[in-house]
């Protein structure tokens, strides 16, 4: 039977074209609607039933966690249709890994859920977008794909969520992943809860010289919780200390994490439990800030967040 697939357009370069003035060194995201897009690639009827719809139409750098309860919305609406089978939503490269892993936790699982994108404006002489486009149909439309949780499909490469990075400023191979998407399981932990904002959750580097005043910074602004993107195994400068215990003080969640690949465990490099910190495990800061979002949102309690979020 012929699968229907719903595409969720958000904007991004798959959407961008090129700016005259710029001589071709610089385009706009987000400009072409999805009906545009879709026109370009024929093909695609040969391989499902597609319907579509533009929710968004930014550059992926200034999503914010708001558009994505706007995508998570639109995602759960239509998941709950039965007579889809699987969407695809088409974003922008420049955050995709963060929504994508947003939507991994908080969307129900069972059905297919595959973003892509483009690393080349539509009007490029060799747009990337309509091949992503194709195959990111033709992954929601098989029957891999609903047992592994949200993926990502650019270059020809599938990718889980949960291990996607990109890593590359420029090229069609930009993204990367430690591990083969078809290990990644659903998770979709999160899909029950009612959010209507979700708490601010800031990043914060460390680096030679890192300044203490961004961390009170970022607490008189309102911030429920910090995650830090340390150097080496999650090493906090001796300088940021006062003002950690005073954000900790003020109830703010510190999460270390590392700027390296790699984990960060508890109470090794720091002493988590004297100071109340807690760890990222193997998540990079970015996805570590959206797991503490999400977790702060749902309510978690201190031993859930200390126990359950490096797991992840
Ligand atoms: N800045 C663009 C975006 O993230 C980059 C891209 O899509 O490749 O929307």
């Amino acid at each position: 039977m012929r699968s229907r697939i719903h595409i969720l357009a958000t904007g991004g370069t798959i959407a961008g074209e090129t700016d005259p003035a710029s001589g071709g060194t610089r385009y706009t995201a987000g400009v072409r609607s999805v009906d545009a897009l879709l026109a370009a690639v024929p093909a695609l009827s040969d391989v499902a039933d597609i319907s579509a719809e533009q929710i968004l139409a930014l550059d992926s750098k200034d999503i914010t966690p708001a558009d994505w309860l706007v995508i998570r919305a639109a995602a759960i609406h239509s998941l709950a249709d039965p007579a889809i089978d699987g969407i695809v939503i088409l974003h922008g490269t420049d955050t995709m890994e963060e929504t994508a892993w947003f939507l991994h936790l908080s969307l129900p699982a069972g059905k297919a859920v595959v973003l892509t994108g483009a690393m080349r404006p539509a009007d490029h002489a060799q747009p990337d977008g309509p091949a992503n486009l194709l195959a990111a149909v033709r992954l929601a439309a098989g029957n891999a794909a609903q047992d592994t949780g949200v993926l990502v499909v650019m270059n020809e490469t599938a990718h889980a969520a949960r291990w996607l990075v990109k890593a590359r400023s420029s090229g069609l191979d930009a993204f990367e992943s430690c591990r083969p998407w078809r290990d990644a399981r659903p998770d979709g932990r999160f899909s029950d809860l009612t959010i209507s904002a979700l708490p601010r959750v800031n990043l914060l580097p460390g680096y030679a010289g890192a300044p203490a005043e961004l961390i009170d910074a970022c607490v008189a602004a309102g911030a429920r919780g910090l995650v830090l993107a340390l150097t080496g195994h999650g090493s906090i400068p001796a300088a940021w200390l006062p003002a950690l215990r005073r954000a900790k003080q003020a109830g703010v969640a510190i999460l270390r994490a590392s700027r390296c690949a790699g984990p960060v465990v508890r109470n090794t490099n720091a002493d988590d439990d004297a100071e109340g910190w807690l760890s990222a495990g193997d998540l990079p800061p970015a996805k570590a800030r959206i797991a503490l979002m999400l977790a702060l949102a749902a309510g978690w309690p201190d031993d859930a967040l200390r126990t359950r979020l490096p797991g992840l």
